[in-house]
């Protein structure tokens, strides 16, 4: 059985790159029937952020992505934090300094500076000049005793055979050792390991298959094959993800905004979008079909090998039962903010092909319904319902309804700019002549309100009066929402419900 991990550092909030990384794990483990560890790599005190940990837990629960073991899940590979697996990484690191593939490094954090800055200047490329390396046993046993303070380093010297490296999604890695430094530190002063020792004894000791991770670590990947071989152990396969970019081509960092989850999750975007985006971004890719939106729900046409369209819609099981780790490319993945409005909106559609989906978002809205109009009596969730119906096809963010339809939930601003527009472009006349017959229409309307009786009824009248029938629906449009866009006439008049509406159109008598 596969066992995979998503291993992020507790220093911060959870960014898209960490939750497509958790992501591809969860795809990948269970396109297999596999699972997945959460371990929490908190090895590093000083870069250790209250609450990250359950930040991460909130945006990995929100996006529908549940380990398989790990904090709050407990299992038989714990603990799942690195800060209670101490006692593991000093066994591992016993039997380095044992086999001769690892020393203990007295040399003071300034020592260590003046030693790499001599060496830089005389052109090496060494960063350290192994000085501790030649301390005799009692030397060392001597000072370990006194209390002295020291770190315990790989000795490169003393290394098994090298092979190339290789990673799934890279390819063989030539010359990938000459870029490590020299002797790397495996255990700090304090006696926490660096993450290179704890993550390979981790995914030895929890049994890993599978690791997948982010590109950034993927010059480390040679000293963990190092590592693995001093201690005589199989490697897991690694297949390493490539750095996710804007679509100007720069890097997606924190400095530039909107790349934490949690900045997804408050503007609300469908989890399931983001997933949908996120994972289409880096599947192999290679034409950009974007400019030809085929959103369908239908999935048929694609053969496991062959990649998905980048703006497809995919749900999560879609994208496990889809998933081919071969069919990911270590081309750049662009995270295009257009795509995931356009998924978002198709994704919104698809659940609202049946009631309970429009309800449940209906129930989502009815707070921040009331709270943008306080004053507004119909905001019950069945009247939001409503709304959304009407709305449908042109919501691409279910933030974006108290924008998008003002009018469904208050009486029309018709001082605004735009209404003002609107209402020069129509003669007074046209305008009266066309809400007063449409209000004496309404008045004696004795059929149903719905939209295709409103519609007929509309056309009819329309096609009597002497107004044009753009004028004619630019007037209506115009009382009863003040706003250039929106649903159709009809579709609005249905959702106000016949006496909202003549009160709208009676305000010509103003
Ligand atoms: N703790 C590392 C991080 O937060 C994870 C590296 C790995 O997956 O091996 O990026």
């Amino acid at each position: 059985m596969v066992l995979l991990r998503f291993a992020p550092s507790p220093t911060g909030a959870l960014h898209l790159g960490g939750l497509r990384t958790a992501l591809y794990n969860h795809l990948y483990a269970k396109k297999l029937g596999g699972k997945w560890i959460l371990r929490i790599e908190d090895t590093d005190a000083t870069r250790y952020v209250p609450g990250a940990v359950d930040g991460i837990r909130g945006a990995l629960a929100w996006a529908g992505l549940a380990y398989d073991h790990g904090p709050g899940s407990d299992g038989p590979h714990g603990p799942y934090f690195q800060s209670e697996r101490l006692d593991l990484y000093h066994s591992y690191t016993r039997k380095l300094l044992d086999s001769g593939h690892a020393y203990r490094c007295f040399c003071s954090p300034d020592k260590l500076t003046t030693t790499r800055e001599k060496l830089a200047r005389t052109g090496s490329n060494a960063t350290y000049d192994k000085a501790c390396l030649h301390l005799t046993e009692e030397e060392v046993a001597r000072r370990v005793r006194a209390g002295e303070k020291s770190i315990v380093r790989l000795n490169d010297d003393n290394l098994p055979a090298r092979t190339t490296p290789s990673d799934i999604v890279f390819g063989s890695l030539k010359d990938a050792h000459a870029s490590l430094p020299t002797d790397p530190v495996l255990l700090k002063s304090d006696l926490f390991p660096t993450y290179h020792l704890a993550s390979v004894v981790d995914d030895h000791e929890m049994g890993i298959t599978h690791v997948l991770r982010g590109e950034e670590w993927l010059p480390s990947l040679p000293l963990h094959l190092d590592l693995y071989s001093c201690l005589s152990l199989i490697p897991p396969q690694f297949a390493h993800l490539p750095i996710l970019l804007n679509p100007d081509g720069s890097k997606m960092s924190k400095r530039k905004g909107d790349v934490q989850v949690l900045d997804f999750m408050r503007r609300g975007w469908e989890p399931d979008a983001v997933l949908n985006w996120l994972a289409l971004s880096g599947w192999g890719v290679h034409h950009d079909r974007a400019q030809q939106p085929s959103p369908s729900s239908d999935t048929s046409h694609s053969t496991p090998n062959q990649a998905p369209d980048s703006t497809r819609l995919m749900t999560l099981s879609e994208l496990i039962d889809q998933f081919e780790l071969t069919s990911l490319t270590h081309r750049r993945n662009v995270l295009d903010p257009a795509k995931l409005e356009f998924l978002n909106k198709h994704h919104l559609m698809r659940s609202w092909q049946t009631e309970e989906g429009i309800t449940a978002h209906a129930e989502r809205l009815h707070d921040l319904i009331k709270a943008a109009f306080p004053t507004s009596r119909h905001t019950t969730v069945e009247y939001i319902a409503q709304v959304i119906r009407a709305l449908q096809g042109r919501i691409i963010n279910l933030l974006d309804v108290p924008r998008l339809a003002p009018f469904f939930f208050v009486d029309p601003d018709y001082t605004t700019e735009e209404a003002q527009s609107m209402i020069k472009s129509i003669s007074p006349s046209d305008y009266r002549t066309t809400l007063d017959a449409v209000a004496a229409r309404l008045e004696s309307h004795s059929g149903g309100l719905q939209s295709h009786d409103i519609g007929t009824m509309l056309h009819d009248e329309a096609s009597k009066l002497d107004v044009k029938q753009k004028h004619f629906m630019t007037a209506l449009r115009h009382a009863l929402t003040g706003m250039k866009t929106g649903p159709s006439i009809p579709e609005i008049t249905e959702v106000l419900g016949l006496e909202r509406a003549m009160a709208r159109l009676s305000r010509s008598k103003e």
